[in-house]
């Protein structure tokens, strides 16, 4: 038969081998998140530590630091939903918890019945706190390492709640934490596995965070922070699918910066670049939300516009033009211009590289009609 002393020593081992694993794992300057996981799983295992050493030390003082540190944990946890998950509300109730918590446990040391209320209410409502964190929406993120933080913490704040009304209220039917009582052998065993599943669920969210950043490393060109060629053209076939399920126009620029070798030879490398980044910022300025603009190649770029006619694209393609005129003499002290090839989308384009095709024809055209300008594909010309 299963007895307390057992499950609480299994638990404490769980939660001290976590403490001391996660940041090895882990490692510590690594998100903001993962640093609340680390923290929470130290606080967490320094907490029980205290709790042993209430007895043959100084109960009211460890004891009262072992209510602290199990609440400190719970901000910790809480502060990483709040770094993974979008900024989460009710962060002064959290903090008023965790403080007053501990303050009132060790004020009123001296009558049981307040103390164990007090203590258990306090955390129950910190566990509360963990899962509204939870279950509030947040786009993007992990479904289920959610839901798995966000049932432990219902669970465990029921029962938080269970010990503090029967230890507050009930005072002579409440079993102290160490003594062979089945509630309190339930308690220890649940403990266990909640703690665990909330670590398992916290690495699946720093996880998941870890691939997020990875594929937007893998989706963005790293000199001027656009899309890349990749990522871009991606995202230009759902814009094209869409266009055509809604029967709506879509038009595409082709930009290639002119004699841009001459500017990397007479400014230099870092120079070309500086022009690089330039251009990207117009263009990030320039366009409407849901645009989509990306570096092409080596000095080319593409711009994909959503519901635009091609009169209004070459009205973007001028736009472009003049903000780039008076940016580039004041940051870069010389002249950049671009040529720019247009195309809007056919029902006969089999994909986006036929559209590409055409808009790069039209490119070409422009820069052999002398550079600095825009020539649309020859299906269009506009006024
Ligand atoms: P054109 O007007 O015909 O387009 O002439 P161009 O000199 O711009 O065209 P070309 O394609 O001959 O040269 C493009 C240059 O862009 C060559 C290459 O060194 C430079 N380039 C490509 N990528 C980068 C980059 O990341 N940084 C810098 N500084 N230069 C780059
Ligand atoms: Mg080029
Ligand atoms: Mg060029």
């Amino acid at each position: 038969m299963l007895d307390v002393q057992t499950a609480f020593v299994m638990m404490l081992a769980s939660v001290f081998a976590t403490a001391a694993a996660l940041p090895v794992l882990v490692g510590w300057p690594t998100s903001a998140g993962a640093r609340w996981m680390n923290a929470s799983a130290l606080t967490q295992a320094l907490a029980w530590a205290c709790l042993l050493l209430a007895r043959p030390v100084h109960d009211r003082l460890f004891s009262t630091l072992w209510i602290a540190l199990l609440g400190l944990s719970l901000v910790c946890i809480w502060h990483a939903l709040n770094a993974w998950l979008a900024p989460r509300p009710g962060r002064a109730v959290v903090h008023a918890a965790a403080l007053l918590t501990p303050l009132g446990y060790g004020l009123g040391f001296g009558s049981y019945a307040f103390r164990v209320g007090w203590s258990n209410f306090g955390l129950a409502l910190l566990l509360g706190c963990v899962a509204l964190a939870c279950a509030r929406p947040a786009q993007g993120a992990g479904r289920r390492w959610r839901a798995v933080v966000l049932v432990c913490a219902v669970v465990l704040a029921v029962v938080t709640l269970g010990r503090g009304i029967l230890g507050a209220f009930f005072t002579e039917l409440y079993p102290e934490l160490r003594t062979p009582h089945p509630l309190n052998l339930a308690g220890a065993m649940l403990q266990h596995v909640a703690l665990s599943l909330i670590t398992l669920a916290l690495l699946a969210a720093w996880h998941g965070e870890a691939l997020q950043a990875m594929e937007r490393i893998a989706a963005t060109d790293g000199l001027t922070g656009l899309l890349n060629r990749r990522a871009c053209l991606e995202q230009a076939e759902t814009l094209l699918a869409m266009a055509r399920r809604h029967h709506e126009p879509l038009a595409v620029l082709l930009l290639d910066l002119d004699h841009f070798k001459r500017i990397n030879d007479s400014m230099g490398h870092a120079g070309g670049d500086a022009a690089l980044r330039l251009m990207a910022e117009q263009l990030r300025q320039c366009l409407r939300q849901g645009d989509l603009s990306c570096r092409y190649g080596g000095e080319e770029f593409l711009v994909v516009l959503r519901r635009c006619e091609a009169e209004q694209a070459a009205k973007v393609d001028r736009r472009l033009r003049a903000q780039l005129e008076q940016a580039v003499l004041p940051a870069l002290g010389h002249r950049l211009t671009f040529s720019s090839g247009l195309a809007q989308l056919q029902d006969s384009d089999a994909d986006v590289h036929a559209l590409l095709r055409r808009a790069d024809q039209a490119l070409y055209a422009a820069k052999r009609a002398g550079r600095d300008r825009l020539c649309a594909a020859a299906d269009f010309q506009p006024a």
